[in-house]
């Protein structure tokens, strides 16, 4: 496993937590405080403290990160989303391992099966 830090709660994630998507080096979670509809956070397993360091990642596993970001967001029904990065305390970095938050509206009504439909009330 690449680099990993005893005292970071990613890190423990990484080895022991509930996923939404897993793949070699990468997880996908469900964030704890969600800001949109759909908000999942993917972690990569190397330990570096943020997107400054992204250099640290080989070239291979990087373009498998972001590619990793864009099939979770496929994945949980998502076409369009932001995909967001916060690097440093004051740009609202609070977790000091690299994580991309996908944040959407859900899946679009009309994806969604029949039983899905919100009732319509007429007023
Ligand atoms: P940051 O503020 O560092 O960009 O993002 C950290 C995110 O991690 C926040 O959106 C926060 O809600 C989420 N978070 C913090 N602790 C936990 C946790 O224990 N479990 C999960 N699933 N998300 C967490
Ligand atoms: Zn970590």
């Amino acid at each position: 496993m690449p680099s990993q830090h005893d005292d970071c709660l990613f890190c423990s994630i990484v080895r022991e937590g509930t996923y939404v998507r897993k793949e070699k080096g990468f997880v996908a979670i469900n964030d704890i405080n969600p800001q949109a509809p759909v908000h999942v956070l993917v972690i990569p397993e190397r330990h570096v403290d943020s997107f400054r360091e992204i250099g640290e990642f080989p070239a291979r596993e990087a373009k498998r990160m972001l590619e990793f970001v864009a099939d979770t967001a496929r994945e949980v029904g998502l076409t369009d989303y932001r995909v967001q990065v916060n690097v440093g305390p004051s740009a609202g970095q609070t977790i000091f391992h690299l994580h991309w938050h996908i944040l959407g509206e859900g899946p679009k009504r009309d994806d969604l099966p029949a039983h899905a439909e919100t009732a319509v009330v007429e007023l």
